[in-house]
């Protein structure tokens, strides 16, 4: 076994179940096996039953590669023979299903598990900043190491308190159950390892510090092996949810590590992935519920190999790069930290990084011109004396190193608009062309770029919408993509093998499947294609499960015999049906 015994040993102990209810500023009791808080949750209602695998980032062609490879038997099963076209014999693979922008963790899931685009959920990435609230978010740091947010990510509810937006669990008002996603406001039960280990298992992570930042693998296959008996436990104690999301963290983290990313990330998902698929999946059928049982896959974004090192990490020296083009802009950077300190107040920008996208906040200058002062941020910068000059640095820098040589080249694209005041739906985000603001379709009519997919509709989604301010008054694409060489691709972080966030087909590509045991998977198709359309996104997860829950099912065929050649026989009855 894997299993580095000592730590098992520190690691076994600890229960954290809880009942969510509606109260969302409940503090989970961490070492406390279960604890039941506030109301009563819902009643179980028995079937239908809807079992939701989130893989985070899990891309499209690499969980395939692992289920094809004949080594993910339980997932291959759950599937069965293809059929063609997306078409299994027990499910529907969306060939076509894409993530939200940025392909970025805590965005993606936030849309996943409410079905509302970023500007609408008010969750913009994994860190962000709330202009009117002058305050920075980083459940996920990117561009800070302080684990303050995370910690409370995990054990606070603080995605679920910033969404605005109600989740799935919510909307559908059935009995749910989350086990370790940070989406979990609503649910009647959440479950998760130790969340010490978890914070530190991030922090690790976060700092690029620690005996596991090397890629080993041990510690991050722990945490998704150790979430399963807690999420089992819950199911024993109460009863099957009508909705459980199995979510498993440790593929990212992991492959953001491992030096080969994407083969290794499919080795993964054979051998750490697939068995705990099949241990979920047995709880369900020993239970004699899996025909009652959709089964849902879905991923929050892919993963693109990048080179470890400071040149091509953008965000890893805090005083060169982007934040030098904003002080050669004129304008004072907020410090990289969660919580800047009393005399550290008198910014006048701000970055939020999300991998190969960085948000660039701007104050309007007149406000604060003068070093000590602070910033009215609850006001919107101006266009030209703010927001332009700096998305011409970002331009010039990239283009001919000017004013900031190390920029050069790294820039894919430079998106900026005119501001509108706080509380007012904004405008969606134009490309820079060196002069002028151009509206993103107007850009690709006369430059396709067919590499980045569905720029302009998930542009939109991210910027034009109430919250929309908190996707920044710059948003810069950095050079990604598997079609570029992975010398010539940038991220903004701290260095790591591998990235995403940008919109190319590797980081957006996403599995989106439901597959359902004696059930005419014809049906399923019908039902993804008929919520998504021939290229679902992120957003059809939320109405596809509601849609499940509340279709009476097709009756299963009549007691089939198993491996009898009976699935040829069954396929046009199921089909007619
Ligand atoms: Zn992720």
């Amino acid at each position: 076994m894997r299993h580095n015994p000592v730590s098992y040993l520190i690691r076994c102990a600890c229960i954290a179940i809880l009942t969510l209810a509606a109260c969302s500023s409940v503090k989970i009791l961490v070492n406390g096996g279960e604890k039941q808080v506030k109301r009563e949750p819902r009643p179980t209602q028995g079937g239908p039953y809807v079992l939701i695998f989130a893989f985070d980032g899990a891309g499209y062609d690499q969980l395939m590669e692992a289920i094809n490879s004949g080594k993910a038997p339980a997932m291959a099963a759950m599937l069965g023979k293809d059929e063609g076209g997306g078409l299994y014999e027990h499910a529907y693979s969306a060939p076509n299903a894409i993530s939200i922008l940025p392909s970025t963790t805590v965005a993606a899931w936030s849309s996943i598990f409410t079905g509302a685009p970023p500007a609408q959920t008010g969750v913009t990435g994994n860190e962000w900043f709330v202009r009117e609230e002058m305050k920075f978010y980083a459940p996920v740091p990117v561009s800070v190491e302080e684990m303050d947010d995370n910690h409370a990510m995990i054990t606070d509810n603080l995605v679920g308190r910033q969404l605005k937006v109600p989740t799935l669990f919510q909307q559908a008002g059935v009995r749910s159950a989350v086990s370790m996603n940070m989406v979990y406001r609503g649910a009647d039960y959440f479950t998760i390892i130790d969340p010490t280990d978890m914070v530190s298992l991030f922090t690790e992570f976060v700092t690029g510090k620690g005996q596991h930042s090397s890629g080993k693998r041990d510690i991050y296959q722990k945490m998704d092996e150790d979430s399963v008996p807690k999420l089992l436990d819950s199911m024993e104690a109460h009863g099957v949810p009508n909705i459980q999301v199995v979510y498993f963290p440790g593929i990212d983290l992991y492959t953001h590590l491992a030096p080969d990313a994407l083969p290794m990330e499919v080795k993964y998902l054979e051998t750490v992935t697939d068995p705990l698929v099949a241990k979920v999946l047995d709880a369900y059928r020993t239970r004699g519920i899996l025909d009652q049982t959709s089964v849902l896959v879905i991923a929050d974004h892919g993963h693109t190999p990048v080179l470890k090192d400071p040149h091509h990490a953008l965000g890893a020296d805090s005083s060169a790069g982007p934040a030098a083009v904003v002080q050669a802009a004129g304008f004072r950077p907020r410090k990289l930290v969660l919580n800047p300190g009393k005399d550290e107040q008198d910014y006048q920008s701000v970055f939020a990084y999300q991998g190969a996208i960085a948000y660039v906040y701007l104050a309007d200058r007149s406000t604060c011109p003068d070093p000590g002062m602070t910033c009215d941020w609850k006001r919107p910068p101006r266009y030209k004396e703010d927001v332009l000059p700096v998305a011409r640095a970002f331009y010039n820098s990239n283009k001919n190193g000017q004013p900031v040589p190390a920029m050069k080249d790294t820039l894919d694209l430079v998106f900026a608009r005119v501001p509108t005041p706080s509380g007012q739906l904004t405008h969606e985000y134009k490309i820079f062309d060196g002069h002028r603001l151009v509206p993103i379709w107007e850009y690709l009519l006369f430059h396709p770029r067919p590499d980045l997919v569905q720029l302009n509709r998930r542009m939109r989604w991210l910027s034009s919408g109430p919250y929309g301010n908190r996707a920044g008054d710059v948003l810069l694409l950095s050079r990604s993509g598997l079609d570029h060489p992975i010398q010539n691709r940038y991220y903004f972080s701290a260095p790591y093998h591998s990235w995403h966030g940008s919109a190319s087909m590797q980081d957006s590509h996403i599995p989106l499947i439901v597959a359902r045991q004696n059930y005419p998977s014809t049906k399923l198709e019908q039902l993804v294609k008929g919520i998504g359309g021939d290229e679902p996104s992120q957003l059809a997860l939320v109405p596809i499960v509601r849609s499940l829950l509340a279709s009476e099912p097709p009756a299963a065929p009549a007691a089939t015999p198993v491996n009898s050649g009976s699935a040829q026989s069954t396929t046009p009855a199921a089909k007619s049906q």
